[in-house]
Protein backbone atom coordinates (compact mmCIF):
# COMPACT_ATOMS: atom_id res chain seq x y z
CA UNK A 1 0.00 0.00 0.00
CA UNK A 2 0.66 3.45 -0.86
CA UNK A 3 0.28 6.03 1.84
CA UNK A 4 -0.77 9.97 0.51
CA UNK A 5 2.56 10.73 1.66
CA UNK A 6 4.50 8.39 -0.58
CA UNK A 7 2.64 9.03 -3.46
CA UNK A 8 3.14 13.16 -2.96
CA UNK A 9 6.85 12.58 -2.67
CA UNK A 10 7.04 9.92 -5.67
CA UNK A 11 4.98 12.90 -7.67
CA UNK A 12 7.24 15.68 -6.86
CA UNK A 13 10.57 13.44 -7.40
CA UNK A 14 8.35 12.64 -11.22
CA UNK A 15 8.23 16.40 -11.46
CA UNK A 16 11.75 17.53 -10.44
CA UNK A 17 13.49 14.52 -12.98
CA UNK A 18 11.25 16.00 -15.86
CA UNK A 19 12.27 19.46 -15.13
CA UNK A 20 15.65 18.81 -15.42
CA UNK A 21 15.71 15.93 -18.07
CA UNK A 22 12.74 16.88 -20.09
CA UNK A 23 13.13 20.69 -20.58
CA UNK A 24 10.72 22.04 -22.91
CA UNK A 25 13.02 22.65 -25.28
CA UNK A 26 13.98 19.46 -24.78
CA UNK A 27 10.80 17.68 -25.96
CA UNK A 28 10.68 19.65 -28.71
CA UNK A 29 13.74 18.45 -30.21
CA UNK A 30 12.82 14.84 -29.62
CA UNK A 31 9.00 15.65 -31.15
CA UNK A 32 10.90 17.04 -34.30
CA UNK A 33 13.33 14.14 -34.35
CA UNK A 34 10.73 11.84 -33.70
CA UNK A 35 12.23 10.00 -31.20
CA UNK A 36 11.65 8.01 -28.17
CA UNK A 37 14.20 9.09 -25.70
CA UNK A 38 14.61 5.04 -24.48
CA UNK A 39 17.42 6.16 -22.02
CA UNK A 40 14.37 8.28 -20.03
CA UNK A 41 12.17 5.59 -20.44
CA UNK A 42 14.02 3.46 -18.43
CA UNK A 43 15.76 5.82 -16.03
CA UNK A 44 11.82 6.02 -15.28
CA UNK A 45 11.45 2.36 -15.29
CA UNK A 46 15.01 1.28 -12.98
CA UNK A 47 14.36 0.36 -9.80
CA UNK A 48 17.49 2.21 -8.44
CA UNK A 49 16.16 5.24 -10.18
CA UNK A 50 13.02 6.17 -10.22
CA UNK A 51 11.23 3.03 -10.22
CA UNK A 52 7.51 4.44 -11.64
CA UNK A 53 6.67 0.70 -12.29
CA UNK A 54 7.22 -0.38 -8.80
CA UNK A 55 4.20 1.65 -7.71
CA UNK A 56 2.05 -0.68 -9.99
CA UNK A 57 3.60 -4.05 -9.02
CA UNK A 58 2.44 -5.63 -5.59
CA UNK A 59 4.56 -5.59 -2.52
CA UNK A 60 5.08 -9.39 -2.92
CA UNK A 61 6.80 -9.11 -6.66
CA UNK A 62 8.57 -6.79 -5.35
CA UNK A 63 6.95 -3.26 -6.26
CA UNK A 64 4.92 -1.10 -3.85
CA UNK A 65 1.66 -2.38 -4.41
CA UNK A 66 -0.23 0.88 -5.47
CA UNK A 67 -3.93 1.10 -6.55
CA UNK A 68 -6.18 2.27 -9.32
CA UNK A 69 -6.11 5.58 -7.43
CA UNK A 70 -2.03 5.89 -7.47
CA UNK A 71 -2.41 4.80 -11.52
CA UNK A 72 -4.77 7.52 -11.89
CA UNK A 73 -2.59 9.97 -10.15
CA UNK A 74 0.75 8.54 -11.74
CA UNK A 75 -0.72 8.61 -15.14
CA UNK A 76 -2.19 12.54 -14.84
CA UNK A 77 1.46 13.55 -14.06
CA UNK A 78 3.24 11.57 -16.68
CA UNK A 79 0.80 13.32 -19.18
CA UNK A 80 1.53 16.70 -17.69
CA UNK A 81 5.34 16.03 -18.56
CA UNK A 82 4.99 14.32 -21.51
CA UNK A 83 2.32 11.44 -23.22
CA UNK A 84 4.54 10.32 -25.79
CA UNK A 85 6.73 9.30 -22.52
CA UNK A 86 3.83 8.50 -20.76
CA UNK A 87 2.64 6.16 -23.25
CA UNK A 88 6.39 4.03 -23.28
CA UNK A 89 6.30 4.16 -19.70
CA UNK A 90 2.46 2.79 -18.73
CA UNK A 91 2.64 0.57 -21.92
CA UNK A 92 4.62 -1.94 -19.32
CA UNK A 93 1.63 -1.68 -17.31
CA UNK A 94 -0.46 -1.96 -19.60
CA UNK A 95 1.32 -5.20 -21.44
CA UNK A 96 1.79 -7.16 -17.81
CA UNK A 97 -2.18 -6.51 -17.47
CA UNK A 98 -3.21 -9.45 -19.02
CA UNK A 99 -0.25 -11.01 -16.25
CA UNK A 100 -1.56 -9.40 -13.37
CA UNK A 101 -5.71 -10.81 -14.63
CA UNK A 102 -5.54 -14.04 -15.49
CA UNK A 103 -1.62 -15.42 -14.84
CA UNK A 104 -0.93 -18.79 -12.66
CA UNK A 105 1.05 -17.84 -9.17
CA UNK A 106 4.10 -18.91 -10.99
CA UNK A 107 4.01 -16.61 -13.95
CA UNK A 108 3.12 -13.75 -11.90
CA UNK A 109 6.08 -14.35 -9.86
CA UNK A 110 8.53 -14.61 -12.74
CA UNK A 111 7.11 -11.86 -14.47
CA UNK A 112 6.11 -9.37 -12.65
CA UNK A 113 9.02 -9.61 -10.26
CA UNK A 114 11.30 -9.06 -13.61
CA UNK A 115 9.54 -5.78 -14.40
CA UNK A 116 10.71 -4.69 -10.44
CA UNK A 117 13.84 -5.88 -10.14
CA UNK A 118 15.10 -5.67 -13.51
CA UNK A 119 13.01 -2.52 -15.14
CA UNK A 120 12.05 -5.10 -17.86
CA UNK A 121 9.82 -3.16 -20.32
CA UNK A 122 6.52 -4.75 -21.90
CA UNK A 123 4.35 -4.00 -24.79
CA UNK A 124 1.07 -4.97 -24.96
CA UNK A 125 -0.16 -6.76 -29.01
CA UNK A 126 -3.88 -7.03 -29.34
CA UNK A 127 -4.50 -4.52 -32.31
CA UNK A 128 -4.03 -5.89 -35.51
CA UNK A 129 -4.36 -4.84 -39.60
CA UNK A 130 -7.55 -6.09 -39.48
CA UNK A 131 -8.48 -6.02 -35.85
CA UNK A 132 -8.79 -2.66 -33.93
CA UNK A 133 -11.91 -2.01 -32.47
CA UNK A 134 -13.53 -5.23 -33.19
CA UNK A 135 -10.54 -7.51 -31.44
CA UNK A 136 -12.50 -10.21 -32.20
CA UNK A 137 -11.86 -10.63 -35.75
CA UNK A 138 -8.21 -11.06 -34.72
CA UNK A 139 -6.12 -13.33 -37.32
CA UNK A 140 -2.88 -14.28 -35.37
CA UNK A 141 -2.95 -17.49 -34.79
CA UNK A 142 -1.33 -20.04 -32.06
CA UNK A 143 -0.77 -23.76 -32.96
CA UNK A 144 -0.41 -25.82 -30.33
CA UNK A 145 2.86 -28.37 -30.42
CA UNK A 146 2.28 -31.31 -28.99
CA UNK A 147 4.48 -34.47 -27.95
CA UNK A 148 3.40 -37.71 -26.70
CA UNK A 149 -0.26 -35.99 -27.01
CA UNK A 150 0.70 -32.91 -24.80
CA UNK A 151 0.74 -29.74 -25.45
CA UNK A 152 4.29 -28.61 -25.01
CA UNK A 153 4.27 -25.06 -26.59
CA UNK A 154 2.89 -23.00 -29.19
CA UNK A 155 3.75 -21.91 -32.93
CA UNK A 156 2.41 -17.81 -33.03
CA UNK A 157 2.26 -16.67 -36.79
CA UNK A 158 0.15 -13.36 -37.84
CA UNK A 159 1.00 -9.62 -37.32
CA UNK A 160 0.27 -6.45 -34.91
CA UNK A 161 -0.30 -2.81 -35.35
CA UNK A 162 0.42 0.36 -33.63
CA UNK A 163 2.09 -1.48 -30.74
CA UNK A 164 3.32 0.94 -28.00
CA UNK A 165 7.04 -0.05 -27.19
CA UNK A 166 7.02 -2.92 -30.31
CA UNK A 167 11.00 -1.72 -31.18
CA UNK A 168 12.17 -1.13 -27.79
CA UNK A 169 9.68 -4.06 -25.30
CA UNK A 170 12.08 -6.55 -23.89
CA UNK A 171 8.62 -8.71 -23.79
CA UNK A 172 5.36 -8.87 -25.36
CA UNK A 173 1.72 -10.21 -23.92
CA UNK A 174 0.23 -11.14 -27.55
CA UNK A 175 -3.74 -12.06 -28.38
CA UNK A 176 -3.66 -14.71 -30.62
CA UNK A 177 -5.97 -17.23 -31.46
CA UNK A 178 -5.80 -21.29 -30.42
CA UNK A 179 -8.18 -23.75 -31.02
CA UNK A 180 -10.32 -22.75 -27.75
CA UNK A 181 -10.14 -19.14 -28.29
CA UNK A 182 -8.10 -16.15 -28.01
CA UNK A 183 -5.40 -16.26 -25.84
CA UNK A 184 -2.57 -13.76 -24.26
CA UNK A 185 0.61 -15.44 -25.13
CA UNK A 186 4.04 -14.12 -23.44
CA UNK A 187 6.84 -13.24 -26.19
CA UNK A 188 10.79 -12.15 -25.53
CA UNK A 189 12.18 -9.69 -27.54
CA UNK A 190 14.98 -12.32 -29.57
CA UNK A 191 12.44 -14.98 -30.28
CA UNK A 192 12.78 -16.96 -33.61
CA UNK A 193 10.86 -15.65 -36.34
CA UNK A 194 9.30 -12.49 -34.35
CA UNK A 195 10.39 -8.77 -35.90
CA UNK A 196 9.19 -5.60 -35.49
CA UNK A 197 9.15 -2.34 -38.47
CA UNK A 198 10.49 0.61 -38.04
CA UNK A 199 8.45 3.53 -35.68
CA UNK A 200 5.35 4.58 -37.10
CA UNK A 201 5.72 8.18 -38.45
CA UNK A 202 3.08 10.35 -36.12
CA UNK A 203 1.09 12.73 -35.65
CA UNK A 204 1.69 13.35 -31.96
CA UNK A 205 2.99 11.17 -29.12
CA UNK A 206 6.44 11.27 -30.89
CA UNK A 207 8.25 10.69 -28.33
CA UNK A 208 6.73 6.77 -27.73
CA UNK A 209 7.87 4.22 -30.15
CA UNK A 210 5.11 2.59 -32.09
CA UNK A 211 5.81 -0.54 -34.45
CA UNK A 212 3.93 -3.11 -36.17
CA UNK A 213 5.01 -6.39 -34.58
CA UNK A 214 5.12 -9.43 -37.18
CA UNK A 215 5.46 -13.42 -35.82
CA UNK A 216 6.26 -16.02 -38.36
CA UNK A 217 5.82 -19.56 -36.56
CA UNK A 218 7.66 -18.02 -33.24
CA UNK A 219 7.37 -20.73 -30.74
CA UNK A 220 6.93 -20.54 -26.98
CA UNK A 221 6.36 -22.91 -24.40
CA UNK A 222 3.74 -23.52 -22.84
CA UNK A 223 4.20 -22.00 -20.12
CA UNK A 224 4.19 -18.78 -21.86
CA UNK A 225 0.25 -19.28 -22.41
CA UNK A 226 -1.19 -16.72 -19.51
CA UNK A 227 -3.07 -18.25 -17.03
CA UNK A 228 -2.08 -21.49 -18.51
CA UNK A 229 -5.46 -22.23 -20.05
CA UNK A 230 -6.97 -21.76 -23.74
CA UNK A 231 -9.56 -19.19 -24.84
CA UNK A 232 -9.46 -16.96 -21.91
CA UNK A 233 -7.69 -13.61 -23.38
CA UNK A 234 -11.11 -11.64 -24.12
CA UNK A 235 -12.49 -12.22 -20.90
CA UNK A 236 -8.57 -11.33 -19.55
CA UNK A 237 -8.69 -8.18 -21.40
CA UNK A 238 -12.58 -7.14 -20.30
CA UNK A 239 -11.60 -7.83 -16.57
CA UNK A 240 -8.75 -4.89 -16.88
CA UNK A 241 -10.57 -2.38 -18.96
CA UNK A 242 -12.14 -0.43 -16.29
CA UNK A 243 -8.28 0.12 -14.99
CA UNK A 244 -7.05 0.68 -17.78
CA UNK A 245 -9.59 3.46 -19.39
CA UNK A 246 -9.00 5.02 -16.39
CA UNK A 247 -5.50 5.35 -16.90
CA UNK A 248 -5.83 6.60 -20.52
CA UNK A 249 -8.61 8.78 -18.85
CA UNK A 250 -6.10 10.62 -16.66
CA UNK A 251 -3.79 10.91 -19.90
CA UNK A 252 -6.48 13.39 -21.29
CA UNK A 253 -7.19 14.97 -17.97
CA UNK A 254 -3.01 15.11 -17.69
CA UNK A 255 -2.58 16.51 -21.31
CA UNK A 256 -5.29 19.17 -20.84
CA UNK A 257 -4.39 20.89 -18.25
CA UNK A 258 -1.07 21.28 -19.01
CA UNK A 259 -2.24 22.99 -21.98
CA UNK A 260 -4.34 25.38 -19.68
CA UNK A 261 -1.51 25.85 -17.47
CA UNK A 262 0.07 27.67 -20.43
CA UNK A 263 -2.81 29.39 -21.41
CA UNK A 264 -3.83 30.64 -18.01
CA UNK A 265 -0.47 32.19 -16.82
CA UNK A 266 0.16 33.59 -20.88
CA UNK A 267 -3.21 35.28 -20.59
CA UNK A 268 -2.80 36.83 -17.70
CA UNK A 269 0.39 38.98 -18.62
CA UNK A 270 -1.12 39.30 -23.41
CA UNK A 271 -2.18 42.41 -23.09
CA UNK A 272 -4.48 43.47 -26.42
CA UNK A 273 -6.86 46.39 -26.24
CA UNK A 274 -4.91 47.99 -23.31
CA UNK A 275 -5.41 44.94 -20.93
CA UNK A 276 -4.48 41.54 -20.12
CA UNK A 277 -6.68 38.77 -22.11
CA UNK A 278 -7.22 37.34 -19.10
CA UNK A 279 -9.59 40.23 -18.03
CA UNK A 280 -11.40 39.77 -20.90
CA UNK A 281 -14.83 37.92 -20.57
CA UNK A 282 -15.13 36.96 -23.72
CA UNK A 283 -11.87 35.48 -24.02
CA UNK A 284 -11.87 33.23 -20.48
CA UNK A 285 -15.33 32.38 -20.85
CA UNK A 286 -14.98 30.74 -24.29
CA UNK A 287 -11.15 29.43 -24.13
CA UNK A 288 -10.51 28.71 -20.57
CA UNK A 289 -13.36 28.39 -17.93
CA UNK A 290 -15.52 25.62 -19.82
CA UNK A 291 -12.57 23.60 -19.99
CA UNK A 292 -11.84 23.70 -16.75
CA UNK A 293 -15.32 22.89 -15.69
CA UNK A 294 -15.50 19.97 -17.79
CA UNK A 295 -11.53 18.70 -16.71
CA UNK A 296 -13.18 18.67 -13.53
CA UNK A 297 -16.20 17.14 -13.92
CA UNK A 298 -13.73 13.85 -15.47
CA UNK A 299 -11.32 14.22 -12.87
CA UNK A 300 -14.41 13.78 -10.55
CA UNK A 301 -15.67 10.51 -12.71
CA UNK A 302 -12.23 9.06 -12.72
CA UNK A 303 -11.79 9.26 -8.39
CA UNK A 304 -14.61 7.90 -7.71
CA UNK A 305 -14.50 5.20 -10.07
CA UNK A 306 -11.33 4.51 -9.08
CA UNK A 307 -12.08 4.41 -5.60
CA UNK A 308 -14.98 2.11 -6.19
CA UNK A 309 -12.37 -0.24 -8.16
CA UNK A 310 -10.12 -0.43 -4.98
CA UNK A 311 -12.99 -1.12 -3.15
CA UNK A 312 -13.14 -4.49 -5.10
CA UNK A 313 -16.44 -4.66 -4.42
CA UNK A 314 -18.30 -3.93 -8.19
CA UNK A 315 -16.63 -5.82 -10.51
CA UNK A 316 -14.51 -4.59 -13.15
CA UNK A 317 -16.70 -1.39 -13.87
CA UNK A 318 -16.02 -1.32 -17.45
CA UNK A 319 -18.91 1.28 -18.54
CA UNK A 320 -17.37 3.45 -15.43
CA UNK A 321 -13.83 3.15 -16.82
CA UNK A 322 -15.65 4.02 -20.64
CA UNK A 323 -17.21 7.11 -19.25
CA UNK A 324 -14.20 8.75 -17.15
CA UNK A 325 -11.94 8.03 -20.63
CA UNK A 326 -15.20 9.09 -22.21
CA UNK A 327 -15.37 12.84 -20.78
CA UNK A 328 -11.55 12.89 -19.48
CA UNK A 329 -10.28 12.69 -23.22
CA UNK A 330 -12.73 14.85 -25.35
CA UNK A 331 -12.46 17.30 -22.60
CA UNK A 332 -8.32 17.36 -23.26
CA UNK A 333 -9.11 17.40 -26.14
CA UNK A 334 -11.16 20.65 -26.73
CA UNK A 335 -8.52 22.09 -23.86
CA UNK A 336 -5.33 21.80 -25.69
CA UNK A 337 -7.43 22.89 -28.99
CA UNK A 338 -8.67 25.94 -27.27
CA UNK A 339 -5.04 26.37 -25.79
CA UNK A 340 -3.64 27.00 -29.07
CA UNK A 341 -6.69 29.66 -29.79
CA UNK A 342 -5.95 31.26 -26.52
CA UNK A 343 -2.12 31.68 -27.77
CA UNK A 344 -3.29 33.36 -31.23
CA UNK A 345 -0.61 32.54 -33.37
CA UNK A 346 2.04 31.94 -30.86
CA UNK A 347 -0.26 29.03 -29.87
CA UNK A 348 0.20 27.60 -33.70
CA UNK A 349 3.88 27.71 -33.39
CA UNK A 350 6.28 24.79 -31.76
CA UNK A 351 7.55 27.27 -29.19
CA UNK A 352 4.81 27.31 -26.93
CA UNK A 353 4.17 23.63 -26.84
CA UNK A 354 0.30 23.88 -26.74
CA UNK A 355 0.80 22.82 -30.16
CA UNK A 356 2.62 19.90 -29.59
CA UNK A 357 0.14 18.77 -26.56
CA UNK A 358 -2.93 19.03 -28.95
CA UNK A 359 -1.19 16.81 -30.69
CA UNK A 360 -0.28 14.35 -28.55
CA UNK A 361 -3.30 14.25 -27.05
CA UNK A 362 -5.28 13.36 -29.84
CA UNK A 363 -4.36 9.73 -29.45
CA UNK A 364 -6.49 9.49 -26.47
CA UNK A 365 -9.81 9.64 -27.85
CA UNK A 366 -8.37 6.46 -30.21
CA UNK A 367 -5.81 4.25 -27.84
CA UNK A 368 -7.80 1.97 -25.48
CA UNK A 369 -10.97 2.09 -27.32
CA UNK A 370 -12.02 5.38 -29.47
CA UNK A 371 -14.67 7.25 -27.76
CA UNK A 372 -17.33 5.88 -30.69
CA UNK A 373 -16.64 2.32 -28.71
CA UNK A 374 -16.93 4.48 -25.55
CA UNK A 375 -20.04 5.35 -26.53
CA UNK A 376 -21.66 1.77 -27.61
CA UNK A 377 -20.22 0.86 -24.36
CA UNK A 378 -21.83 2.94 -21.87
CA UNK A 379 -24.99 3.15 -23.73
CA UNK A 380 -25.77 -0.47 -24.42
CA UNK A 381 -24.54 -1.13 -20.55
CA UNK A 382 -27.08 1.69 -19.21
CA UNK A 383 -29.87 0.63 -21.42
CA UNK A 384 -30.11 -2.75 -19.98
CA UNK A 385 -30.52 -0.91 -16.46
CA UNK A 386 -33.20 1.12 -17.86
CA UNK A 387 -34.90 -1.62 -19.03
CA UNK A 388 -34.66 -3.55 -16.05
CA UNK A 389 -35.63 -0.89 -13.43
CA UNK A 390 -38.59 -0.19 -16.19
CA UNK A 391 -37.31 3.04 -16.92
CA UNK A 392 -36.80 4.12 -13.44
CA UNK A 393 -32.74 3.79 -13.05
CA UNK A 394 -32.37 7.55 -13.48
CA UNK A 395 -35.68 8.90 -11.96
CA UNK A 396 -33.88 7.13 -8.87
CA UNK A 397 -30.48 8.79 -9.23
CA UNK A 398 -32.38 12.12 -9.55
CA UNK A 399 -33.83 11.59 -6.47
CA UNK A 400 -30.80 10.61 -4.81
CA UNK A 401 -29.54 14.37 -5.93
CA UNK A 402 -32.63 16.09 -4.98
CA UNK A 403 -31.80 14.99 -1.15
CA UNK A 404 -28.02 15.86 -1.71
CA UNK A 405 -29.43 19.18 -2.81
CA UNK A 406 -31.38 19.68 0.72
CA UNK A 407 -27.98 19.34 2.88
CA UNK A 408 -25.78 20.78 -0.23
CA UNK A 409 -27.86 23.51 -2.01
CA UNK A 410 -24.58 25.12 -3.97
CA UNK A 411 -22.78 22.14 -4.99
CA UNK A 412 -25.36 22.16 -8.22
CA UNK A 413 -27.05 18.94 -7.01
CA UNK A 414 -30.51 20.07 -8.30
CA UNK A 415 -29.06 20.77 -11.50
CA UNK A 416 -28.00 17.02 -11.52
CA UNK A 417 -30.91 16.07 -10.98
CA UNK A 418 -32.83 17.87 -13.69
CA UNK A 419 -30.04 16.19 -16.14
CA UNK A 420 -30.56 12.07 -14.95
CA UNK A 421 -34.78 12.84 -15.05
CA UNK A 422 -34.69 14.28 -18.30
CA UNK A 423 -32.11 11.34 -19.23
CA UNK A 424 -34.77 8.74 -17.97
CA UNK A 425 -37.49 10.47 -19.98
CA UNK A 426 -35.33 10.44 -23.07
CA UNK A 427 -34.15 7.29 -22.91
CA UNK A 428 -37.95 5.81 -22.19
CA UNK A 429 -39.30 7.57 -25.06
CA UNK A 430 -36.40 6.00 -27.30
CA UNK A 431 -37.24 2.64 -25.92
CA UNK A 432 -41.07 3.21 -26.88
CA UNK A 433 -40.47 4.23 -30.52
CA UNK A 434 -37.59 1.54 -30.51
CA UNK A 435 -35.36 4.37 -31.54
CA UNK A 436 -31.71 2.28 -30.38
CA UNK A 437 -32.49 0.42 -33.95
CA UNK A 438 -30.70 3.73 -35.16
CA UNK A 439 -27.28 3.15 -33.82
CA UNK A 440 -26.62 7.21 -34.28
CA UNK A 441 -28.90 7.82 -31.74
CA UNK A 442 -27.58 4.15 -29.70
CA UNK A 443 -24.39 6.40 -29.59
CA UNK A 444 -26.06 10.01 -28.84
CA UNK A 445 -27.72 8.26 -25.66
CA UNK A 446 -24.47 7.24 -24.50
CA UNK A 447 -23.32 10.94 -24.53
CA UNK A 448 -25.68 11.95 -22.51
CA UNK A 449 -25.70 9.57 -20.30
CA UNK A 450 -21.83 10.31 -19.41
CA UNK A 451 -23.00 14.03 -19.30
CA UNK A 452 -25.45 12.99 -17.04
CA UNK A 453 -23.62 10.65 -14.70
CA UNK A 454 -20.72 13.16 -14.50
CA UNK A 455 -22.86 16.10 -13.43
CA UNK A 456 -24.06 13.74 -10.43
CA UNK A 457 -20.11 12.55 -9.70
CA UNK A 458 -19.62 16.29 -9.18
CA UNK A 459 -22.12 17.62 -6.81
CA UNK A 460 -21.00 14.78 -4.98
CA UNK A 461 -17.59 14.84 -4.77
CA UNK A 462 -18.11 18.69 -4.08
CA UNK A 463 -20.70 18.12 -1.51
CA UNK A 464 -17.20 15.66 -0.07
CA UNK A 465 -15.39 18.37 -0.51
CA UNK A 466 -17.51 20.82 1.65
CA UNK A 467 -17.71 17.71 4.56
CA UNK A 468 -13.91 17.83 4.36
CA UNK A 469 -14.70 13.75 3.54
CA UNK A 470 -12.65 13.91 0.29
CA UNK A 471 -10.07 11.09 0.11
CA UNK A 472 -6.85 12.59 1.24
CA UNK A 473 -5.09 11.69 -2.14
CA UNK A 474 -7.76 13.60 -4.20
CA UNK A 475 -7.03 16.81 -6.25
CA UNK A 476 -7.20 19.71 -3.71
CA UNK A 477 -6.35 22.17 -6.77
CA UNK A 478 -9.78 23.78 -5.91
CA UNK A 479 -11.36 24.81 -2.63
CA UNK A 480 -15.06 24.30 -1.44
CA UNK A 481 -16.62 27.52 -2.59
CA UNK A 482 -14.72 27.09 -6.41
CA UNK A 483 -15.76 23.35 -6.87
CA UNK A 484 -19.17 23.85 -5.66
CA UNK A 485 -19.17 26.76 -8.35
CA UNK A 486 -17.42 24.43 -11.34
CA UNK A 487 -19.86 22.10 -10.51
CA UNK A 488 -22.97 24.07 -10.67
CA UNK A 489 -21.78 25.30 -14.14
CA UNK A 490 -21.44 21.79 -15.48
CA UNK A 491 -24.73 20.73 -14.02
CA UNK A 492 -26.33 23.22 -15.42
CA UNK A 493 -24.62 22.32 -19.52
CA UNK A 494 -25.50 18.63 -18.54
CA UNK A 495 -28.97 19.22 -18.00
CA UNK A 496 -29.68 21.35 -21.05
CA UNK A 497 -27.55 18.92 -22.97
CA UNK A 498 -29.46 15.75 -22.30
CA UNK A 499 -32.68 18.00 -23.07
CA UNK A 500 -31.80 19.37 -26.14
CA UNK A 501 -29.96 17.10 -27.37
CA UNK A 502 -31.95 14.18 -26.29
CA UNK A 503 -35.36 15.93 -27.96
CA UNK A 504 -33.46 16.55 -31.24
CA UNK A 505 -32.45 12.79 -31.78
CA UNK A 506 -36.19 11.60 -30.44
CA UNK A 507 -37.44 14.20 -32.93
CA UNK A 508 -34.95 13.34 -35.55
CA UNK A 509 -35.62 10.03 -35.55
CA UNK A 510 -38.82 10.09 -35.93
CA UNK A 511 -39.97 9.02 -32.42
CA UNK A 512 -43.07 11.58 -31.59
CA UNK A 513 -45.88 13.00 -32.98
CA UNK A 514 -46.50 16.53 -33.19
CA UNK A 515 -49.22 16.27 -31.04
CA UNK A 516 -47.33 14.08 -27.80
CA UNK A 517 -44.54 17.09 -28.80
CA UNK A 518 -45.41 19.24 -26.23
CA UNK A 519 -46.07 16.92 -23.30
CA UNK A 520 -42.75 15.75 -24.09
CA UNK A 521 -41.19 18.24 -23.96
CA UNK A 522 -42.87 19.70 -20.13
CA UNK A 523 -42.01 15.67 -19.40
CA UNK A 524 -38.25 16.99 -20.13
CA UNK A 525 -38.74 19.78 -17.41
CA UNK A 526 -37.25 22.05 -20.07
CA UNK A 527 -38.58 25.59 -18.53
CA UNK A 528 -37.02 24.30 -15.50
CA UNK A 529 -33.70 23.58 -17.24
CA UNK A 530 -33.61 27.28 -18.76
CA UNK A 531 -34.19 28.37 -15.37
CA UNK A 532 -31.48 26.94 -13.41
CA UNK A 533 -29.39 28.37 -16.42
CA UNK A 534 -29.66 31.93 -13.66
CA UNK A 535 -26.84 33.18 -12.49
CA UNK A 536 -24.44 31.09 -15.09
CA UNK A 537 -22.26 34.10 -16.02
CA UNK A 538 -21.54 35.24 -12.63
CA UNK A 539 -20.60 31.46 -11.49
CA UNK A 540 -18.06 31.56 -14.44
CA UNK A 541 -16.65 34.91 -13.21
CA UNK A 542 -15.69 33.44 -9.70
CA UNK A 543 -13.91 30.39 -11.86
CA UNK A 544 -12.31 32.77 -14.21
CA UNK A 545 -11.22 34.68 -10.87
CA UNK A 546 -10.11 32.14 -9.04
CA UNK A 547 -7.90 30.98 -11.90
CA UNK A 548 -6.30 33.91 -12.16
CA UNK A 549 -5.84 34.52 -8.16
CA UNK A 550 -8.29 37.51 -8.46
CA UNK A 551 -10.75 36.35 -5.53
CA UNK A 552 -7.86 37.40 -2.52
CA UNK A 553 -7.29 40.61 -4.47
CA UNK A 554 -11.41 41.41 -4.50
CA UNK A 555 -12.23 40.26 -0.96
CA UNK A 556 -9.13 42.68 0.16
CA UNK A 557 -10.49 45.64 -2.08
CA UNK A 558 -13.95 44.78 -0.34
CA UNK A 559 -12.34 44.64 3.29
C1 LIG B 1 -0.10 5.63 -31.34
C2 LIG B 1 -0.89 4.39 -31.10
C3 LIG B 1 -0.54 3.51 -30.09
C4 LIG B 1 -1.24 2.34 -29.89
N1 LIG B 1 -0.83 1.43 -28.94
C5 LIG B 1 -1.40 0.20 -28.89
C6 LIG B 1 -0.85 -0.83 -28.07
O1 LIG B 1 0.12 -0.63 -27.33
N2 LIG B 1 -1.41 -2.06 -28.09
C7 LIG B 1 -2.50 -2.34 -28.88
O2 LIG B 1 -2.95 -3.47 -28.88
N3 LIG B 1 -3.06 -1.38 -29.68
C8 LIG B 1 -2.52 -0.13 -29.70
N4 LIG B 1 -3.05 0.84 -30.52
C9 LIG B 1 -4.21 0.52 -31.35
C10 LIG B 1 -5.49 1.22 -30.92
O3 LIG B 1 -5.98 0.68 -29.75
C11 LIG B 1 -6.46 1.12 -32.11
O4 LIG B 1 -5.96 1.98 -33.12
C12 LIG B 1 -7.88 1.48 -31.74
O5 LIG B 1 -8.43 0.51 -30.91
C13 LIG B 1 -8.77 1.66 -32.97
O6 LIG B 1 -8.64 0.60 -33.86
P1 LIG B 1 -8.38 0.89 -35.41
O7 LIG B 1 -7.21 1.80 -35.50
O8 LIG B 1 -8.29 -0.40 -36.11
O9 LIG B 1 -9.63 1.71 -35.90
P2 LIG B 1 -11.06 1.11 -36.35
O10 LIG B 1 -11.54 0.12 -35.35
O11 LIG B 1 -11.00 0.71 -37.75
O12 LIG B 1 -11.92 2.42 -36.21
C14 LIG B 1 -11.92 3.49 -37.16
C15 LIG B 1 -13.05 4.46 -36.81
O13 LIG B 1 -14.30 3.77 -36.89
C16 LIG B 1 -15.00 3.84 -35.66
N5 LIG B 1 -15.67 2.55 -35.43
C17 LIG B 1 -15.10 1.34 -35.29
N6 LIG B 1 -16.02 0.41 -35.10
C18 LIG B 1 -17.21 1.03 -35.09
C19 LIG B 1 -18.56 0.59 -34.93
N7 LIG B 1 -18.87 -0.69 -34.70
N8 LIG B 1 -19.54 1.52 -35.00
C20 LIG B 1 -19.26 2.82 -35.22
N9 LIG B 1 -18.01 3.29 -35.38
C21 LIG B 1 -16.99 2.41 -35.31
C22 LIG B 1 -13.94 4.11 -34.62
O14 LIG B 1 -14.48 4.78 -33.48
C23 LIG B 1 -12.98 5.00 -35.39
O15 LIG B 1 -13.42 6.32 -35.37
C24 LIG B 1 -2.37 2.05 -30.69
C25 LIG B 1 -2.75 2.96 -31.70
C26 LIG B 1 -2.02 4.08 -31.92
C27 LIG B 1 -2.42 4.99 -33.05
Amino acid sequence: MITAKTLKLSLKSLREFAKKRLPDQELIDLDARDECPLEIVRHMCSPDKLGIQLLFIPEEFGGMGGNTFDVYCVCEEMARIDLGVATAVLATFLGSDPITVGATAEQKKIWLTRIAEEGLLFAYGATEPEAGSDLGALKTTAEPVLEDGRVVGYKITGNKQWISNGGIAGAYTVLANTPSGPSWFIVDQGAKGFTHDKPEDKHGIRLSNTAALAFDNVYVDADRLVGGVEGQGLNQAQAVFGYTRLMVAAFGLGAGWSALDRAIPYSAKRIQAGAPLSEKQGYTHKLIVPHVVRLEAARSYIEETAERIDAGVEGSLNTEGAIAKYMATEAGNAAADASIQALGGYGYTHEYMVEKISRDVRITTIYEGTSEIMEMTISRDRWQLHLKTRGQHYHEQAKKFEALHATHPAVGADNAALALHALAEVMEKARIARLTRYQHVLLRLGELIAYAECAGSLARRASLLADNRLNEKANRRFDTSALATISRIFSREAALKVAEEGLRWIVGAGGITDTDLPGFETSLGLTAIHQAQAALITDMDYVADVLYGRTVKRTEKAA
